[in-house]
């Protein structure tokens, strides 16, 4: 652990701030044109021991609070860069961490944290099933010592830059199953040894986002490659969702937080009818506005991220400090637009990457009508849609 690691909040945003000024709008917008994975940011992130924020010391972490993990990335993207680009990195490993065997602790965790064992992808989501997850197909048919895996998933980001790809099948058919929520299983699969057994292509998107098609065709995995015991994978996966959420919902406050900074100077610099066009209400009033919905939404993280660091139960609160930051982002974003003008397309300002990125994440991890469903449901007791 670097010492800046265990010091506080501040610290830690000085010291990621620092680290990001190497990675200025020219590298990202670099990134963007070639289409290029932006390995040396992942790489300094990874040397500085940030991406082994969450992982116990005992295991070769930092063994920082999610509080503390959620200011990384925060500050990652509030300086401008894109902590997509490596975020699994930091919370893949929850399901290891918590339902994995001590032999696969020892085996995965200290070269996660180090960043020789990259577990960056994360297949979940399925052509035919999207947000419903339980209707996934693809299947894990029990042999003797394991399994024989098929099926195909779609969204499965940063696969090419992943030595590890955590996989959710089901092995139990979904009609066969007394609880819905049944018969789902964890794979830790090594991508190397799947061979010819996995083939990805990727998907363009309007973002510089690697992410890809998945097709499964007899992928063998052994009984060591399940997390936790079969049948119980969506459990162990709803489990490790708190954090996803709340680590993605900090990404969206520092989109938001880069927005508001960057309108207010643009909009007090620029001079148009001989006076800076943040003198006017209709340019000024939406920045002060997405302001005070991201200081909102932080209370919701912070408070998300208090009640998960201390053992407590916080799903809604997760959910909702999603919901609640990437809806402010993307605010801040439209105010962004408005200040900048011409400018606001133009790529030389960063604000239409920065406005993509933020755009994302009111649809990814959950999209946020699933979460507006959650808490209809969950929270207020409404009746079931979906
Ligand atoms: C760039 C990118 C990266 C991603 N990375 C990953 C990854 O690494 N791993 C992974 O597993 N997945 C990943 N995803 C998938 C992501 O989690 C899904 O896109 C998301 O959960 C929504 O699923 P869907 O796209 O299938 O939409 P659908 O489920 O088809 O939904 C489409 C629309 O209908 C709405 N809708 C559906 N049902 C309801 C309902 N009951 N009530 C109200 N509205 C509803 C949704 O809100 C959405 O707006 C990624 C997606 C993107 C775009």
């Amino acid at each position: 652990m670097t010492s800046e690691l265990s010091t506080s909040l501040d610290e830690i945003r000085r010291a990621v701030a620092a680290l990001c000024r190497d990675f200025d709008g020219s590298y990202w917008q670099g990134c963007e044109r070639a289409e290029r994975y932006p390995e040396e940011f992942v790489s300094a992130m990874t040397k500085a021991g940030w991406l082994g924020a969450l992982i116990p010391e005992e295991y070769g972490g930092s063994g920082l609070s999610l509080r503390e993990a959620c200011v990384i990335l925060e500050e990652v993207n509030r300086s401008g860069a894109n902590g997509a680009s490596c975020h699994a990195q930091m919370y893949t490993m929850g399901s290891v961490l918590n339902h994995g065997s001590e032999a696969q602790k020892r085996k995965y965790l200290p070269r996660i944290a180090d960043g020789s064992l990259r577990l960056q992808a994360f297949g979940v989501t399925e052509p035919d099933a999207g947000s419903n997850t339980l209707k996934i197909k693809t299947f894990a048919k029990r042999v003797p010592g394991g399994y024989v895996i098929n099926g195909q998933k779609v969204w499965t980001s940063r696969y090419l830059q992943s030595h590890m790809y955590l996989l959710i099948a089901r092995t139990t058919p979904y009609e066969e199953v007394k609880k819905k929520t049944e018969g789902l299983t964890l794979f830790l699969v090594d991508i190397a040894k799947a061979g010819a057994s996995l083939k990805s292509t990727p998907i363009k998107t309007m973002l510089n986002h690697h992410t890809n098609q998945v097709f499964i065709d007899n992928l063998e995995v052994t009984d060591d490659d399940r997390i936790g015991e079969e049948g119980k994978g969506f459990t162990y996966l709803v489990d490790s969702l708190n954090s996803e959420r709340l680590l993605v919902a900090s990404e969206s406050l520092g989109d938001g937080k880069w927005f508001v900074e960057n309108a207010s100077r643009y909009a007090t610099d620029r001079i148009v009818f001989d006076r800076p066009i943040g003198a006017n209400q209709g340019v000024q009033f939406p920045i002060a506005k997405a302001h005070m919905n991201l200081q909102a939404a932080e209370l919701m993280r912070d408070r998300a991220a208090d009640l998960f660091d201390a053992g407590k139960p916080c799903g809604p609160e997760s959910n909702m400090a999603k919901y609640l930051t990437s809806e402010a982002a993307w605010e801040a974003a439209e105010a962004a637009m408005i200040a900048f003008g011409g400018n606001g397309v133009a790529v030389e300002y960063n604000v239409e990457r920065k406005w993509k990125e933020a755009r994302l994440f009111r649809i990814a991890p959950i999209s946020n009508n699933l979460v507006l469903a959650q808490v209809a449901q969950h929270v207020l007791g409404m009746p079931r849609s979906y």
